[in-house]
């Protein structure tokens, strides 16, 4: 019993602390699904041991306090709670049984459902319609005042419209920061040398409590309301639904995907369908909120000191998780590029093993300030590749030696010298097509669905092609014969007949195509577009110069001097020559 003591309080001071960074001073010190994991081990130590709950232990209480003497403080009339939270479709259920219960109901209760934005809680006082003050959550009873920040929100009124508004009206709602915002203020923080912000609610949370309204004004913040807090002067509707409906009639902007739900299985309903959507929304949400529409039945069941027993967040899978760096493999791509890949302890994120994740180039290595055997926090959304997002400090493994990350002197795929090229932060095979690495991608780019889209060849037959000396670029796919083609692991007459008639097929193809598919340096399907439609034809592309390469619009400079290198070089020449005159490529 001591010894769980110890360990309750020491979570407590250990939570407490991170709380403040988080909450308070915007660094968080480890990652959220680090956090949430220590704090639901306190609380399950809690609940075995009642005895040693206490009310000031932060599973009791709302996190985050003011920055004293920075901000001024505002009094909530009414506390501004967290929400409990639910993570599967049996802790709902549970929740829903809770409610009924409570309510002494035998009938449904009629719910509302609403997004669970990703962002910060502020709360808006307006006085006979007009702006006077926005504050913080706080916690939970004090917040700060930041009326000069919110005022810079563009999207958030500082007058009402409308008809039949409380002369005191205090409306609660969420500052979040898009998808698109957080990468474009990300982009100038790395360009200007500045602090990146590890996700969107972060960037939100640092633009907001920022000192000065100057530099919240030039952040892409945005705003939705969801709740009503104290209201004096005018009654209000009896349902929390329809004094959203008032909000947006006076001019606050309220979310068009809030629904009411009538029984648990719309409920769920709602959650899967709001998950299948979450990657369209552009911005981030990490759940639903499921709360009682009736507000006088809202009283009724009422509140404890951290959260209203009348709601529920109702969570998504976390698309985080921790998971140690075993090694680092050096990928080499179509144009030689060398890319490291981290290689994982495999990890389920949101239902699907993780064992590998990105790295982008060695600048990323430094700036995460990765080591070998680290413990790492990996991302995983939607279909994006994994990503590394941070390295676990605090949860290092003394014993374990962790071991630095090089970049290899040669090429892994060819032994080849490597080149740094500065401007892109990137490191090069100078092998070229000899580098089988890069010959296999090259040829794997050509036959890509939005390149020549030739069906069948996939990156196994390409291996083996190449491997057997069979071919050697993209115009050798075109010479490959039946005996070839069955001599490889797994063609039989069938496919290997397939595969030649799919070859036939794709000499038909368009300039765009063709440009695209020879894989050149930083010419995308966009900038192919625009060379095609520049240049027409194939002989005033091969005959441009550099200054007429860059005049085409979305040809940069460094865009055009790859263009004219690989145009430039005599066996690029002969591969588009054979496939040309020989193969009989055409469009
Ligand atoms: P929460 O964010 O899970 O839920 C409560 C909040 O949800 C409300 O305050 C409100 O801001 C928001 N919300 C969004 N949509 C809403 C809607 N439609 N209706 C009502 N409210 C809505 O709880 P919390 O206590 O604010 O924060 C806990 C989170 O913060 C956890 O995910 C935790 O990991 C993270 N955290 C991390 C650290 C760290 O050190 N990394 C420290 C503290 C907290």
């Amino acid at each position: 019993m001591e010894s769980v003591q110890k360990t309750i309080t020491y979570l407590k001071t250990l939570l407490r602390n991170y709380q403040y960074q988080y909450y308070v001073i915007n660094e968080p010190e480890i990652p959220d699904v680090e956090y949430d994991r220590l704090m639901e081990t306190l609380r399950k130590l809690e609940t075995e041991n009642p005895n040693l709950l206490t009310q000031d232990s932060p599973t009791q209480c709302v996190g985050g306090a003011s920055l004293s003497g920075i901000f001024k403080q505002v009094n909530h009339k009414i506390p501004m709670l967290s929400l409990d939270t639910v993570s599967d479709e049996n802790g709902y259920l549970a929740f829903h049984q809770r409610l009924k219960k409570r309510l002494n109901l035998s009938r449904d209760i009629t719910l509302c459902c609403e997004l669970k934005l990703d962002g910060l809680a502020v709360s808006l006082l307006y006085i006979n319609g007009s702006l006077v003050r926005a504050s913080t959550r706080g916690d939970g009873l004090i917040g700060e005042d930041i009326t000069a920040n919110i005022r810079t929100i563009g999207i958030i009124p500082k007058y009402l419209i409308g008809n039949n508004i409380p002369a005191y009206l205090e409306v609660r709602g969420e500052v979040f920061m898009s998808h698109s915002g957080f990468k474009k203020i990300n982009q100038a923080a790395y360009r200007d040398g500045n602090k990146i912000f590890s996700n969107p609610r972060n960037a939100a949370s640092g633009s907001l409590r920022n000192l000065d309204p100057c530099i919240t004004a030039k952040r892409p913040l945005t705003f939705m309301c969801y709740g009503l807090g104290f209201f004096k002067g005018r009654s209000m509707p009896c349902s929390h639904i329809a004094c959203l409906q008032y909000f947006k009639a006076w001019g606050l902007p309220v979310s068009d995907y809030t629904r009411l739900c009538y029984s648990s299985e719309e409920v769920i309903k709602f959650y899967h369908n709001t998950e299948i959507n979450r990657p369209f929304f552009g911005f981030d949400i990490d759940g639903i909120v499921i709360k009682v529409d009736d507000l006088e039945l809202q009283r009724k069941i009422g509140s404890s000191a951290h959260a209203p027993r009348w709601a529920v967040a109702f969570k998504f899978l976390a698309q985080e998780a921790i998971t140690r760096l075993n090694n680092v493999e050096f990928q080499v791509g179509r144009t030689g590029v060398i890319t490291p890949v981290a290689q994982l302890e495999p990890i389920r994120i949101a239902g699907v093993l993780v064992s590998r994740a990105t790295l982008h180039n060695m600048y990323e290595i430094d700036r995460l300030g990765l080591k070998i055997g680290d413990n790492v926090v990996i991302r995983r959304a939607g279909d994006v590749i994994p990503q590394i997002i941070s390295v676990v400090k605090s949860n290092i493994n003394s014993n374990l030696v962790l071991k630095s990350i090089t970049v290899p002197k040669k090429c892994p795929g060819c032994g080849s010298e490597i080149k740094f090229i500065s401007g892109e932060a990137a490191t090069r095979c100078t092998g070229g097509l000899s580098c089988p690495a890069q010959r296999k991608s090259a040829i794997r780019h050509f036959t890509s669905r939005k390149a020549l889209n030739i069906n069948g060849i996939g990156k196994t037959i390409i291996d083996q092609l190449v491997d057997k000396g069979y071919i050697n670029n993209p115009a050798d796919l075109f010479m490959l014969t039946i005996d070839q083609l069955t001599s490889l692991e797994g063609i039989g007459q069938k496919s290997a007949q397939n595969i030649i008639d799919a070859l036939s097929i794709s000499k038909k193809t368009t300039f765009t195509r063709f440009i695209y598919a020879l894989g050149i340096s930083k010419i995308g399907l966009v900038t192919a577009e625009n060379l095609a439609s520049h240049f027409v034809t194939l002989n005033s592309l091969l005959s441009a110069d550099l200054n007429t390469l860059s005049s085409v619009r979305g040809i940069g400079r460094a865009a055009a001097h790859y263009l004219k290198e690989f145009l430039n070089d005599v066996n690029n020449r002969e591969i588009i020559r054979v496939l040309v005159v020989e193969v009989g490529i055409y469009w």
